[in-house]
């Protein structure tokens, strides 16, 4: 896509701190990152998110994540890892070629928590919903 920011970065028409590369993926440190190592990893191919996406494509990448994800922890042996990815400007979504944060968390790494925004629903409120999004048959 021509104007997509990480576009440009796969055809190498602006830098990176490429730490990644095989046919189908890269990955490169973000350049405001959590912590030490942080890394998007990006599928070459333009898809806007989780959405667009194919099958294909997104295990190919999930693939990549996982090695790149391992190598992350065996030479800077982070205390936890976050894996996250955006879908949505309202979602925190800011470059909408799909990519994957790895954040490694460290002791002292703030990490921000959702745990306090949370609600319990009714029982009538859990029944309807299930309801609603059951694949299950
Ligand atoms: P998101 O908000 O999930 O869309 O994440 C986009 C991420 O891309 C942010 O964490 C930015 O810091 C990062 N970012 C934006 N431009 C660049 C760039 N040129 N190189 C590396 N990371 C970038
Ligand atoms: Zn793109």
């Amino acid at each position: 896509m021509e104007d997509c920011i990480f576009c440009k970065i796969v055809r190498e028409e602006i830098p990176c701190y490429k730490t990644y590369e095989d046919e189908n993926v890269i990955a490169f440190l973000d350049i405001l990152p959590l912590s030490k190592g942080h890394t998007l990893v990006v599928p070459k191919k333009h898809f806007k998110d989780i959405l667009e996406i194919s099958d294909e494509e997104l295990c190919t990448t999930m693939k990549a994540l996982k090695k790149i994800t391992d190598h992350i922890q065996r030479i800077y042996k982070p205390e936890g890892i976050v894996i996250r990815q955006n879908n949505g400007e309202k979602a925190g979504q800011s470059v909408f070629h799909i990519h994957f944060h790895i954040k490694p968390v460290y002791n002292g790494t703030t990490v921000v928590s959702e745990v306090n925004h949370r609600r319990e629903y009714s029982k009538e409120e859990m029944e309807s919903i299930v309801k609603d999004l059951n694949m299950l048959n």
